[in-house]
């Protein structure tokens, strides 16, 4: 069966990792893998999540399953989180998934058991592996117009444009907050007039969010996908805990189903409890449990928004470094750009050619489309890092 297979083209961050790894040259610069990185370079267990670990060891009594659709406190304690009192809880389901990869893949699987033949469009450019999903699942897809490399910027009349084109019964998906890989947020009045155009259409909304807390606060950071919720009936979201709980290699992700009706939401809890099942049974369960006794303890949730604020800190210090050394490098406002984008990336307007160049000269290392993640840098590497970004791409 195999003697003629022919594996995929690797993931080219995997590559960057790779030969990041292999580069003997002491001042090199990762911008590449897309996690959270203290000024020392570490990917840090945040302290809630230690403690909370804690008194799961020691007051856990039985590793018998859970339920197929994950623990209903782990739904209300993170779904809480995201929606807060925007949506009545009877008009939700809810499905706990390895990751927020896992929920994208499983949301995708109830839009095709739902509708076949709908169409996902998704932000030129997205996060990559929204298309490589849709692919393997063989459903249609189409893009519109988001980020205009030109302005470095929301291309919001592209935006608008496009959306008024999307088909009844269609789905349009939104990154919560952070976009992945530009940086380059929605306002709350956009994501008002996005509301008001789906809802006009009958299109329905997902809403990817990875990185809760990372752009200018926990509750500032879904205030546009909860305006949205009380403009729409209907709204997938998909939540990662990975990034805002640290929890990366624990898989902890979460599917909501905003549904029209309370009947509508148990059809669908069911069909959620369904795809879990015959894809995987029953979800992980051990950060679900971890980011629910943070969640539903005073203590523990206070000390993780703390240390939330610091990372978010650190990251929008080390873009605002950033930029204010490419001004003095370039002596233009040429970047300015970055200082209006929020969370770990921002996508730098170089070729293929300059990547290499910075990757070859500089040993600073990104992914090839110019995507750059801020918390790779330190007050000491950000100077250093401006100058060959000015040269390279003068
Ligand atoms: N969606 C987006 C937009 C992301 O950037 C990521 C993380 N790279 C994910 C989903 C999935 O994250 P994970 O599966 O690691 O929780």
């Amino acid at each position: 069966m195999f003697e003629h297979h022919r594996a995929p083209a690797p993931d080219p961050i995997l590559r960057v990792m790779q030969e990041f790894a292999e580069d003997p040259r002491p001042d090199k610069v990762d911008l590449g893998v897309g996690v959270y990185r203290t000024a020392d370079g570490r990917t840090p267990v945040m302290r809630a999540v230690k403690a909370a670990e804690r008194r799961v060891l020691e007051t856990q009594q039985t590793k018998g399953y859970v339920a197929l659709a994950g623990d209903p406190a782990f739904h209300a304690a993170l779904g809480g989180l995201v929606l807060g009192q925007a949506v009545a809880p009877d008009r939700l389901a809810a499905l706990a998934t390895p990751g927020g990869t896992g929920a994208v893949r499983q949301a995708f699987e109830l839009i095709r058991t739902a509708k076949p033949d709908a169409t996902v469009w998704t932000s030129a450019p997205t996060w990559p592996n929204h298309g490589a999903i849709l692919d393997t699942l063989g459903m249609p897809r189409r893009s519109y117009r988001y980020y205009s490399p030109d302005t470095s910027e929301l291309d919001r009349d592209g935006l608008f444009q496009d959306l008024a084109s999307v088909g009844a019964g269609d789905v349009v998906l939104l990154h919560g907050c952070c976009h992945n890989p530009t940086g380059a947020d929605l306002s709350l009045a956009d994501w008002q007039a996005i509301g008001r155009t789906l809802s006009q259409r009958g299109v329905l909304p997902m809403v990817d969010l990875a990185y809760q807390g990372f752009a200018t606060g926990i509750e500032t950071d879904v205030a546009g996908l909860r305006l949205l919720c009380s403009m729409v009936p209907e709204v997938l979201v998909t939540v990662s805990a990975s990034k805002t709980f640290g929890l990366y290699r624990d898989r902890v992700g979460l599917l909501l189903a905003i549904c029209g009706t309370p009947g509508a939401a148990r059809a669908v809890q069911g069909s959620l409890a369904w795809i879990n099942r015959q894809s995987y049974a029953f979800p992980p369960d051990h950060g679900a449990r971890v980011v629910t006794e943070i969640l539903s303890d005073a203590d523990l949730r206070a000390d993780w928004e703390a240390e939330l604020m610091g990372m978010r800190y650190r990251i929008r210090a080390m873009r605002h470094a950033l930029a204010d050394a490419l001004r003095r490098e370039t002596n233009t406002d040429r970047f300015d750009w970055l200082r209006a984008q929020n969370g770990l990336f921002s996508r730098l307007p170089a070729t293929a050619d300059q990547v290499e160049a910075l990757r070859r000269e500089h040993a600073i290392y990104m992914v090839g489309d110019g995507r750059i993640n801020l918390a790779g840098l330190t007050p000491d590497t950000a100077d250093r890092t401006a100058r060959a970004i000015a040269s390279a791409l003068s």
